[in-house]
C-alpha cells in the first residue's frame, strides 16, 4: 500500500489545524477580536498546509502529493481573499523551497485554485452548511483533477490510475468531511451562546417583573397617604404620622430595588475587612425575634476572623439563609451557627435540624425563583447569597437530608 502512514498524517494535521484550533478558539476566547481570530485562523491553516507539506506521499521523484489543497480550500473558502493570497503564497514558496518540477506544477495548479477560491469564497459564506458542504465538494472536485491533469499533462508524469482515483476521492472526501464536521461544531457552539442569552434574557425579564411588583406596593400604600394628606382637616400630628409613613414606604420601595441590583452588578462596591465575628453577631441580633416566634433555640461558636467585602452585601447573604433555616423549622427546632478556619481560609457553618431537601431540591438549591413555598418564596435569596458568596471569592457547599436538616458551609479567604 502506497504511504498509508504519511496518509494518516496528513488527515490528522487537518483535524488539528482546521477543526481543533478553531474550535477551541471559539469555545474558550470569545473575548478575542474577530481580527485576531482570523490571524489564528490563517496561521492554523498555514500551519496544516506546512506540515502536509513536509510529510508528504512521494509517488516518483520529485513529484509529491499530499493534503495541501484540501487545506487551501479549507481556509480560502472560510478566510475570504486576503486569506486566499496569504495561504496562496505560503504554499507556493514552501513548495519551492522543497524543489524538483512539482514547484512549477504548484505555481499553476495554486493560482487557478485560488482565483476559484476567490470567485466562490462570498458566496460560500452567506451559504448554509448543506451548501457549503457542496461547494466545498465542486471546489476540490476540480482542484484535484487540475493538480492531476496538470502534473500528468503538462509534466508528462505517468501516475497509475489507482493512485490518481484515490488521490481525488480522498481529497473531495476530506475537504467535504472537515467543512461537514466544522458547520457541525459551529452550530453547536452557536446554538449555546443563543440558549445562554436566551436564559440570560428571560432572568433579566423575570426580575423585572418582580422588582416592578414588589415596588409596586410600597408606592400604592404612599400614593394613598399623601393623597390622604391632600385633606386640609388633617390635624397637625395626623400629617406628620402620614409623611413618616411615606417616607419609611419610600425607603422600602429603594431597599427592594438595592437588593435586586446586587446580582446585576459583577463586583461590589465599598469593600472593607470585616469582623465576620462581628457580621455574624449582627445577624443573630436580628433575627432573634423570628426565632423565638418559631420556637427556634440558637447555639453559636465563633472566634475571631477576617475576611474581605461589602458589609451590606454579606449581612444580605448570611440573613438569607439564616432566615431559609428558620423557615424550614416551623415547630422548634435548633439552629447553629459556628465560625472556625482551616488553612487559609475560614469556614461559617450554618445548621438546621429542619425539614430539609431531597437530591432534586438541593439540586435546584440557587436556580432563579426556585422555591417550595409557594406564595410565600420568592425563590431568590439563595441567588442572591451564592452570588455574594461568590464575589468575594468564596464557595457555599450544602449538604441536607430530608427530615433530617440542612448544613451550610460558607467558606471565604481570610486575611489577618
Ligand atoms: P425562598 O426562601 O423564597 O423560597 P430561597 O432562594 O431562599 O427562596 O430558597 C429556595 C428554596 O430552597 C426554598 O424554597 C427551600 O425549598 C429550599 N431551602 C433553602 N434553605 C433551606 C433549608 N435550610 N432547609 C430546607 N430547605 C431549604
Ligand atoms: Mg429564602
Amino acid at each position: 500500500m502506497f504511504g498509508l502512514q504519511e496518509l494518516l498524517l496528513n488527515v490528522l494535521f487537518l483535524i488539528i489545524f482546521l477543526l481543533f484550533i478553531p474550535v477551541i478558539l471559539e469555545l474558550n476566547f470569545s473575548k478575542l477580536s474577530q481580527q485576531n481570530k482570523t490571524v489564528i485562523f490563517n496561521l492554523s491553516t498555514v500551519l496544516a498546509i506546512i506540515c502536509c507539506l513536509l510529510n508528504p506521499i512521494k509517488i516518483v521523484d520529485g513529484y509529491i502529493f499530499d493534503l495541501r489543497l484540501a487545506a487551501l480550500t479549507f481556509g480560502g473558502l472560510y478566510g475570504g481573499i486576503r486569506s486566499i493570497v496569504i495561504l496562496g503564497v505560503v504554499t507556493i514558496t514552501s513548495r519551492a523551497l522543497l524543489g524538483g518540477l512539482g514547484a512549477f506544477a504548484t505555481v499553476i495548479v495554486v493560482t487557478i485554485l485560488a482565483l476559484l477560491l476567490i470567485f466562490t469564497t462570498k458566496k460560500f459564506n452567506h451559504s448554509s452548511g448543506k451548501k457549503k458542504v457542496l461547494l466545498a465538494t465542486l471546489v476540490s472536485s476540480f482542484a484535484s483533477v487540475l493538480a492531476i491533469s496538470n502534473s500528468t499533462l503538462f509534466f508528462g508524469q505517468s501516475i497509475q490510475p489507482a493512485f490518481i482515483f484515490i488521490y481525488i476521492l480522498i481529497t473531495i472526501t476530506i475537504t467535504a468531511l472537515l467543512i461537514y464536521l466544522y458547520e457541525v461544531f459551529q452550530g453547536s457552539i452557536l446554538l449555546n451562546k443563543q440558549l445562554i442569552k436566551i436564559e440570560k434574557m428571560e432572568v433579566v425579564s423575570h426580575l423585572a417583573s418582580s422588582v416592578s411588583h414588589e415596588v409596586r406596593n410600597p408606592l400604592t400604600v404612599t400614593r394613598g397617604f399623601l393623597q390622604l394628606m391632600l385633606h386640609s382637616d388633617l390635624s397637625a400630628s395626623k400629617r406628620e404620622e402620614y409623611l413618616k409613613i411615606s417616607i419609611d414606604e419610600i425607603d422600602r420601595a429603594n431597599d427592594i430595588i438595592k437588593d435586586y441590583l446586587t446580582f446585576a452588578k459583577p463586583t461590589p462596591e465599598n469593600v472593607t475587612v470585616l469582623n465576620i465575628k462581628e457580621e455574624l453577631q449582627r445577624i443573630l441580633h436580628v433575627i432573634t425575634p423570628l426565632a423565638n416566634m418559631n420556637g427556634v433555640e440558637v447555639e453559636t461558636k465563633f472566634s475571631e476572623f477576617y475576611a474581605k467585602g461589602n458589609q451590606q452585601y454579606f449581612q444580605q447573604c448570611l440573613l438569607n439563609i439564616v432566615k431559609n433555616c428558620i423557615e424550614a423549622m416551623p415547630n422548634a427546632g435548633k439552629l447553629t451557627l459556628e465560625l472556625k478556619s482551616e488553612k487559609k481560609n475560614l469556614i461559617i457553618v450554618i445548621s438546621d435540624n429542619g425539614e430539609g431537601m431531597s437530591k432534586e431540591q438541593l439540586a435546584r438549591l440557587g436556580e432563579p425563583y426556585f422555591t417550595t413555598k409557594g406564595k410565600d418564596g420568592t425563590g431568590l435569596g439563595m441567588m442572591v447569597s451564592m452570588k455574594i458568596i461568590d464575589s468575594m471569592g468564596g464557595k457555599l457547599n450544602v449538604n441536607s437530608e430530608l427530615n433530617v436538616g440542612t448544613n451550610f458551609y460558607i467558606t471565604l479567604p481570610s486575611v489577618k
